[in-house]
């Protein structure tokens, strides 16, 4: 497994990054009240199989983890931040959600992520959607070959510390393609100069997790739901992208 990807590898990469902008748009506008987050794993599998693709993150084992993970979506409300197993619970009126979603097509990854209101919600946890989704273009943006993985944290970072939010520490970007998660691993705060050189061919998953309280955060009992210690509200945003020798390519933009 190599960090640069070949052509035809970025070919079908750019292939399944389509197909997963597709399939998520679609399991984004499922959400509505009343709606189980069962449910929306139920329709992201369907989409996904009827492409005849595979959804990766069903039956992944990540680095610690006690069992396979069961679902295709993670479905993660409220105070919880990522890796929401979807199950029996009802999304109800002004809760946010965030959908995190992984597809590979002839044997290449792509994983993307957004959050999205159930109906209407408070104007705070608009702001936090709105920034947080800022906040991975900006990271995006400052990813350009030849410039380093620190450049990436310092973008997103600087519009966390503007709205005075939270920034999740301890998960963050990483490489993708042939696995759910590769090197390198990219953090969403960082100093500018600092860290590996991003090299065109390069394919990572940018993904900031702000939250509306405080950065610390709590493994829920299942092994897998990452909530907020104080209870507050966490949004999530994620594209995959090719590092070129300018901007980005982004690949899961719809
Ligand atoms: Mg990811």
């Amino acid at each position: 497994m190599s960090k640069i990807k070949t052509k035809q590898e970025l070919e079908n990469l750019r292939e399944s990054g389509k197909r997963l902008a597709r399939v998520l748009r679609e399991v984004a506008k499922a959400v509505k009240p009343g709606v189980s987050t069962k449910e929306l794993d139920h329709l992201s599998e369907k989409l996904i199989r009827e492409g005849g693709d595979i959804p990766p993150f069903k039956d992944y084992v990540p680095y610690g983890a006690k069992y396979p993970y069961p679902a295709c979506i993670c479905v993660s409300a409220n105070d919880e931040i990522v890796h929401g197993i979807p199950g029996e619970r009802i999304l109800k009126e002004g809760d946010i959600v965030g959908l995190d979603l992984g597809l590979s097509h002839n044997g290449m990854i792509t994983d993307a992520a957004v959050s999205v209101p159930v109906g209407k919600v408070d104007a705070r946890l608009t702001r936090l959607l709105d920034k947080t989704k800022e906040a991975l273009w900006a990271g995006i943006r400052a990813a350009k070959g030849g410039k380093r993985i620190g450049d990436i944290g310092a973008a997103i970072e600087s519009v966390a510390d503007r709205e005075g939010f939270g920034i999740v520490r301890e998960l963050g970007g990483h490489g993708v393609g042939h696995h759910v998660h590769e090197e390198p691993y990219v953090p969403n705060y960082g100093k500018r100069g600092t860290g590996p050189i991003l090299k065109p061919g390069m394919v990572l998953a940018l993904e900031p997790m702000f939250n509306l309280g405080r950065d610390t955060v709590r493994m829920m009992p299942d092994g897998y739901t990452i909530i907020t210690e104080d209870g507050s509200y966490s949004a999530h945003f994620e594209h995959t992208i090719i590092i070129t020798e300018g901007e980005p390519e982004v690949v899961t933009a719809s």
